[in-house]
């Protein structure tokens, strides 16, 4: 599956928000947003002002998929899901984009973001009920445990990232005592995500 490998701090700028891609340089004086919160380019600057509604609702779809890693067949095919399923649309949408098996790992602070986490998956060091899973965007349901496996639990980066991520994990999930096993005890609600998008004018978007 193909996925964005270009420089990921451009596309804070261009949301004109962190959405902390970085892992750990995120919360540091090191973040270009600190010094440069406007979009890149030459004309950048220019791009400060008030959009149209139309851009606005572009510009919240970008950042929705810009933060869970997800490409726009992927994304197109999540909103569609999202709206034939009863509910809020929006509300849905999020939850399909929350529970995403790479977003669970990162949840679970094995990785200090979430293209750390889905390399993780990836490289078939994730485990849901006892079986490998490599694919990023397999999405986990209520009661299944998702492990890390014995050789990853040995991973510098992984201890690192749980010894220094200050960063709680969400209520839909809980941790073993070794954090290295994560329980979906329910399905994420909206104020459980975090995630600053406002994801009604997505809807409007795509609605259009
Ligand atoms: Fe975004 Fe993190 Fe880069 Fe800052 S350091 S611009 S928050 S990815």
């Amino acid at each position: 599956m193909a996925r964005y490998t270009g420089p990921v701090c451009r596309l804070c700028r261009r949301e004109k928000t962190k959405l902390f891609l970085k892992g750990a340089k995120c919360d540091t004086a090191k973040c270009p947003m600190e010094k440069r919160p406007y979009p890149p380019g030459e004309h950048g600057r220019d791009r400060m002002r008030q959009g149209s509604e139309y851009l606005n609702q572009l510009r919240e779809k970008q950042k929705a998929r810009r933060i869970y890693g997800v490409l726009e067949s992927q994304f197109v095919k999540n909103y569609e899901e999202a709206n034939r399923v009863t509910g809020i649309t929006g509300e849905t949408l999020l939850r399909i984009l929350e529970t995403r098996l790479d977003n669970v790992c990162f949840r679970a602070l094995w990785g200090a973001s979430r293209s750390q986490a889905r390399q993780l998956v990836r490289h078939g060091h994730v485990l849901v009920n006892g079986k490998r899973v490599t694919i990023p965007s397999y999405r986990v349901r209520q009661g299944e445990v998702i492990t890390l496996s014995p050789k990853a639990r040995t991973f510098i980066t992984v201890r690192h990232n749980l010894d220094t991520i200050d960063r709680p994990i969400v209520p839909w999930l809980e941790a073993s005592s070794d954090r290295f096993e994560i329980t979906v005890l329910n399905m994420p609600l909206r104020e459980h995500v975090d995630a600053p998008v406002r994801e009604q004018l997505i809807v409007e978007l795509y609605s259009k």
